[in-house]
This record gives C-alpha cells, structure tokens and sequence, in this order.
C-alpha cells in the first residue's frame, strides 16, 4: 500500500556480540524503584509505590555517542539504569512467568529535563516534555539472557567526566525486575521489541555540553555518551 509520508526507520537497538538487532516497539519506564533516589527526589518510599511512564521508541540512542543537549532546559539530568528488553509479552503476567518473557539486558540513561519536571509535578501536568524528547534514551547493545543469565545483584554506576556520580546495586531496588513486568502488564499488554526502563539509584545530577558520561552494570558492557 501506499504511504502518504516517508515511512520512518524502525527503531532498534544492536545485540551485543552479533550483527543482529533488537526492533524496539515501546519504552516503558519504572519511577522512584530506588529508595535512596526516592529520598533524593523528596518522596518517602515507604509510603509511596513506583509507578511508570512511557517515552516515544524513537527516542532510543543505540550504542550511545554523541547526543545534542536538548533545548527548553538548562537542567538535563543523567539516570543510569538497567533495561530489559523483551521477548514476549502479553497482559497479566504472572510474576513468575515474568523472566520467561525476558530476551536480554542493557544499560541505560533516562535523560531527564528536571526543571520542566520539577514544573509539571507542580502542575499536575503530564512528564512528556520532562522525559520524552529527542535522543532521551542512549541504550547499550542488548546482552541476551543466555549469555548473563538473569541480573539481581549485580553494581550499577554512572561516572561524569572521569567522576564517580552514582553507584548501587540492582539488590536495591524496590521492586524486581519480573514484578516490574507483571506490574505494566496488568495496565497493557506488553509485546516482543518492549524495553523497560527500570530505575535509577540515588546521585542524579546535572549535564552540560561537553560532559563524557559513562556507566555499566556488572555483566552486560558500558555506554557511554558525549553532550555537543
Ligand atoms: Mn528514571
């Protein structure tokens, strides 16, 4: 069939170690899963549960690099977390059928416009401009699960410039991996190409242009981008 307008390149994210890739469908994305980000936030994190929220799948950086410092903010924030990417999906997943879903692991950056953030929470106003604009989302290549087996405890941290930001342990979030799926699942149907953004650890802070960020997770590789 004819197409009206060009019909844009899907989406995708290499799988580490090959030439193939992983075609992403949707970005979902997991809020205050840390307890000490959650404090760092402002929020008590025993009295709140995570939620989550989407970013367009566009907005995926694959491999990382170079990536423009956006405009309307003059305060991105870097959040270094770990992806899940998906090779099933469905609705209503039970928790212990959530790991069965899983194709692989990467690392991530949840980029964050925080003053616009700060603005729409103040509002009461939707967080798309805080966290769905261009290049909002430099993921890794894509570890499949039958290389790393299934990550629970490993480290995760984030340097700026040589310097170390943020550093936890998977260990600490609040909720698990397959109870993050078994969560959105119970809000919409999950599928094949989903990536889940699963939160970040306390020591988010601010970036400029010209800023080098790296950052890892024990058992899947680094990412790393340079602000222009
Ligand atoms: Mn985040």
């Amino acid at each position: 069939m004819e197409s009206v307008v060009p019909i844009p390149a899907p989406p995708s994210v290499p799988v580490h170690g090959t030439s193939a890739v992983f075609p992403v469908r949707r970005i979902y994305c997991i809020g205050r899963n840390y307890a000490d980000h959650a404090r760092e936030m402002g929020m008590d994190p025993t009295r709140e549960t995570p939620f989550f929220f989407g970013k367009p799948h566009d907005v995926v950086v694959p491999r990382g690099g170079e990536i423009a410092y956006p405009p309307a903010t003059s305060n991105l924030h870097y959040e270094v977390e770990l992806v899940v990417a998906l090779a099933k999906g469905g609705r209503d997943i039970a928790v212990v059928d959530a790991p069965g879903c899983i194709y692989g692991y990467a690392v991530g950056i949840d980029l964050t416009r925080r003053d616009l953030q700060a603005k729409s929470k103040e509002k009461g106003q939707p967080w798309d401009t805080a966290k769905g604009f261009d290049q909002s989302a430099p993921v890794s290549p894509i570890t499949p699960v039958a290389l790393c087996g299934h990550l629970e405890t490993g480290s995760i941290w984030l340097t700026v410039n040589g310097i170390e930001k943020q550093r936890g342990s998977l260990s600490q979030m609040i909720w698990s991996v397959p109870e993050v799926i078994a969560h959105i699942s119970g809000f919409v149907a999950l599928a094949p190409g989903d990536l889940i953004f699963t939160g970040t650890p306390a020591g988010v802070g601010p970036i400029v242009a010209g800023d080098r960020v790296r950052c890892g997770i024990d058992g899947l590789g680094e990412l790393e981008i340079q602000l222009v």
